[in-house]
């Protein structure tokens, strides 16, 4: 297996540097205002000399460093840099795992570019991020998601590393466990206690043994240690709906109420849609009666939505085509399928500038189509 890990250096940071000369060199914090409570989001390199660093509190990270220019997050803009990246890494494979806007894994055993050196692929990535971006961005490579995450990381900003499988479990020994995947502070504590502080430690560690103090968790652990890491690369599946739904305590005939409990799946629906960055353009309801009969109605609409009062005007409208209120309902639900395929960027665009300035109406267009 050939697996590239990227991972965009400072991203928010680096973008708002890009597109303002004013901020170059400069320790920029991407959050809140310091005065508020707000918490750093991401962080210039020059930010970093100072102690500051992403999810401390904005009011920490002026103490630190009061010279910092803070600016508020723009999603658009990073979507939009997001969608460029995400257009280079599906140039080189189909098998890509976003992990985040500026993150993904990417298995490269098989490339559209024929390379077969997975070094010469990350190289050719980075070069055509900084080519069309103008930002950077660090590589891992290795034959595993672990090495090479962990890999991405030792030469920032603008590095690339590659680890072959013969060096993996060298590479790993001295980190500490932490740096493992899975381990969080709770159970890395824990090994520490049992007297496991390194990857190396772990490795030589007796599986029984582990699994007795971590359960089934524990000899993953000490394969992962080892360089033997089982996960595949996942390229992400959309969803293909989204529902809520309640069946009632006690069998309903008033009509109104029914309406209710419309709305508030309607909303639900809607507010779960914003979450995971989809619209749908068709709308299902579902009733179900006192014995049990069960029926669906759905309407289907020029255009994608994730608006609340969209999908409970049609839901409600839906409703006449059943025999609620002549028969007691005993179930009631909301959902929104019909989600374009297109790429999770159109989908973020439309919840986070909705209409608004620079990613555009053309962009809009699009997402709707
Ligand atoms: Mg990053």
């Amino acid at each position: 297996m050939k697996i590239i890990h990227i991972d965009m250096d400072a991203f928010y940071a680096s973008v708002e540097q890009r597109d303002d000369p004013a901020l170059r060199g400069k320790p920029v914090v991407v959050g809140g205002d310091p005065r508020s409570r707000g918490v750093v989001a991401t962080c210039s390199y020059e930010a970093r000399r100072f102690g500051v660093h992403s999810a401390m509190s904005c009011a920490e990270a002026y103490r630190l460093c009061p010279s910092a220019i803070f600016v508020r997050p723009s999603m658009g803009r990073y979507v939009e840099v997001s969608r460029q990246i995400r257009d280079i890494f599906e140039r080189v494979t189909d098998q890509v795992e976003p992990l985040s806007l500026d993150e993904a894994y990417l298995d490269v055993t098989e490339n559209k570019l024929a390379m077969p050196l997975a070094r010469d692929v990350a190289v050719w990535i980075r070069s055509a991020i900084l080519a069309e971006t103008g930002l950077t961005a660090s590589a891992g490579v290795s034959s595993t998601k672990l090495v090479a995450k962990i890999a991405s990381d030792i030469r920032k900003p603008d590095g690339l590393t590659v680890i072959p499988p013969s060096r993996a479990e060298a590479f790993l020994a001295p980190l500490p466990v932490r740096r493992l995947w899975g381990v969080g502070a709770a159970t890395a504590s824990k090994l520490k206690r049992l007297g496991y502080h390194t990857a190396a430690d772990l490795a030589r560690a007796d599986p029984r043994a582990l699994e007795r103090h971590l359960g089934r968790f524990g000899p993953l652990l000490g394969r992962l240690a080892r360089g033997d890491d089982p996960r595949r690369v996942t390229p992400e599946r959309p969803p293909k709906s989204r529902g809520s739904e309640t069946t009632l305590s006690v069998d309903v005939l008033d009509r109104q109420v029914v309406l209710r409990l419309i709305d508030d799946h309607a909303s639900d629906v809607a507010e779960d849609l914003t979450r995971i960055r989809r619209a749908g353009r068709t709308i299902t309801l579902k009733i179900r009666y006192a014995d049990f009969e069960t029926v669906t109605r759905s309407r289907s609409l020029p255009a994608p939505t994730h608006d609340a009062r969209t999908i409970s005007e049609i839901a409600r409208a839906l409703l006449d085509s059943t025999k609620a209120g002549e028969r007691a309902v005993r179930l009631v639900g909301v959902s929104v399928s019909g989600f374009p395929d297109a790429s999770l960027p159109e989908q973020l665009v439309l919840d986070f500038e909705a209409g608004q300035n620079r990613v555009g109406a053309s962009e809009e267009a699009e997402g709707n189509s």
